[in-house]
């Protein structure tokens, strides 16, 4: 499935990068929500959270290993900071590759549901 985020693992699509392995990947969003807003995704394609299987879970694991390692880096780790998965069309997903938003640097606004 090619994705405006596969195109950005092929490196067809430049991105700000802040973490690469060889199964993950972290870049600053486009269009930023938040003075940091760092996106994470994993380099195996994984359409949403509903396809996530356990094979997959050290990996979600690791994703979480990495946002806490960018949290420090990026000074909101005693600030605050959220990591959001937006899975489905209710919760406004729009690029079709499983990815978290790490999003801190400023007194975030209320969730909504
Ligand atoms: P979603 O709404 O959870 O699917 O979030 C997708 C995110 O990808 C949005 O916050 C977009 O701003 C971001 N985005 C889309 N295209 C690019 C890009 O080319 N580089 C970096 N971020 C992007």
């Amino acid at each position: 499935m090619e994705t405006v985020f596969s195109k950005i693992i092929e490196g067809a699509i430049p991105s700000k990068k802040v973490f690469e392995n060889e199964r993950i990947l972290a870049f600053h969003d486009i269009e930023p929500a938040a003075p940091v807003h760092v996106l994470i995704i994993p380099k195996k394609y994984i359409a949403s959270m509903n396809e996530v299987t356990p094979e997959d879970l050290p990996l979600i694991g690791e994703i979480h290993a990495v946002a806490q390692q960018l949290a420090t880096e990026l000074g909101i780790a005693d600030s605050g900071y959220r990591l959001i998965n937006n899975c489905g069309p209710d919760s406004g997903m729009a690029v079709p590759h499983l990815h978290y938003h790490l999003l801190g640097g400023a007194k975030l606004g209320a969730l909504t549901g």
